[in-house]
């Protein structure tokens, strides 16, 4: 790897981001202090949810919500085959099965149509959680989705750690990612190539009070103190964990979340300035498509890529790049080929999803990022596919 090697994403760390970690270890509480209320409290404004949960990342985040919603062993949860393993995996954390859903090919999204046919396939189960996820930043759709899902008697929960900033309009009804319209809870994550960073950590978003307390709950051990107890005495009626967020990642978040707006503009001027260059491209590269409804603060610069017209394999593409020091990644590998799944349900035939893996590229994208750099990773990109 070259040194000067541009990543597909990395974190934006500044001055006063390392001064509020600093202040936050010279403090009394080093975890389950005030940072944490604050940085939820912020983070509930920002999206326009009632709640905020802090936990220790995305993952915790998905098996919190599983937790919450009591989904048994034997239950359904319905997730898109392309995203990463934790949307598929936290059904598993609590002994549910997993029906993959298929994807538009275009948008990497599950579809209204997609999630029908999944629900086909779980016909005779019960399915409690569909678990759509904001691809890229790009939003799903939402009120379809969620109508589907509640004729199923099932919940959506919105993997959404790569739409943090993301917007929606459908008819006259604007909305935010997060702000629990039409999902019953959202999950985030800040590892750091998301769009803001406090290492590991993650946050579900939701405006039913009692998810919230038992999301609160299962984030420490399952512990409750009933009202009127003695000073010291706890109990705990369900098994949890614990998922906190320590106050100085929680600092960290904080700093992070107040440039939400500069980081989304930045990463918005970014996007644009891709879709100007990447234009002559076409056919041979495009970007991946926009749904009309969507305008996303994109975490993800996903292009498609007809290998076969270029007359170049993937790996041969990503090796060039990577020669000419631009990183990439492919998001994802359909979860649903992995070992464990393969063994667990056999072959499955989601066409959206292999067209959608046979083509796609992620280039860099993150607010660090100049535009000099788009045009050199435009230009690599140009001359990797011939
Ligand atoms: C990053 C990510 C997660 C997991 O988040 P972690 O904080 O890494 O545990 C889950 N789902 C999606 C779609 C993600 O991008």
């Amino acid at each position: 790897m070259s040194p000067a090697l541009i990543p597909y994403g990395r974190q934006t760390i500044e001055d006063d981001d390392i001064a509020a970690v600093a202040e936050a270890l010279r403090a009394d509480f080093l975890t389950t202090g005030p940072r944490v209320e604050a940085f939820e409290a912020a983070f509930a404004q920002t999206v326009g949810a009632r709640h905020a949960v802090a936990c220790a990342n995305g993952t915790a985040a998905l098996h919190l919500a599983m937790l919450a919603l009591d989904v048994q062993p034997g239950e359904v949860c319905i997730a898109p085959s392309i995203t990463f393993l934790a949307t598929a995996n936290c059904a598993r954390f609590v002994g549910a099965e997993v029906v993959f859903a298929d994807v538009d090919p275009l948008t990497g999204l599950m579809t209204p149509d997609t999630l029908a046919e999944a629900l086909e396939r779980a016909a005779g189960r019960r399915v409690r959680a569909v678990l759509p996820v904001h691809l890229r930043g790009d939003v799903a759709e939402l009120p379809a989705l969620a109508a589907l899902a509640e004729r199923a008697g099932a919940v959506l929960v919105e993997d959404a750690p790569h739409a943090l900033g993301s917007t929606m309009r459908f008819g006259e009804t604007s909305a935010v990612v997060g702000d629990g319209r039409w999902g019953a809870m959202a999950t985030f994550s800040f590892h750091p190539v998301k769009t803001i960073a406090t290492g590991e950590g993650g946050m579900v978003t939701t405006n039913d009070p009692r998810l919230a307390e038992r999301l609160r709950t299962f984030r420490t051990h399952g512990m409750v103190r009933p009202a009127g107890g003695e000073p010291w005495w706890y109990e705990m009626p369900e098994v949890g964990f614990n998922y906190r967020l320590p106050d100085i990642l929680c600092a960290l978040g904080l700093s992070q979340l107040a440039k939400l707006p500069r980081f989304a503009a930045r990463r918005r001027a970014l996007a644009d300035r891709y879709l100007r260059r990447l234009a002559p491209l076409a056919p041979v590269v495009v970007p991946a498509s926009r749904p009309a409804w969507s305008d996303p603060v994109l975490h993800l610069m996903t292009v498609l890529i007809d290998f076969e017209a270029a007359g170049r394999s993937r790996r041969q593409v990503v090796e060039a790049l990577a020669a000419r020091g631009v990183g990439s990644q492919v998001h994802y590998i359909p979860v649903h080929r992995q070992p464990y799944y393969r063994a667990r349900y056999g072959e499955l035939s989601l066409p959206g999803v292999e067209a959608w893996y046979a083509r796609c590229l992620s280039l860099p994208l993150f607010p660090g990022l100049a535009d000099a750099d788009v045009d050199r990773v435009v230009d690599a990109l140009a001359e990797a596919v011939g």
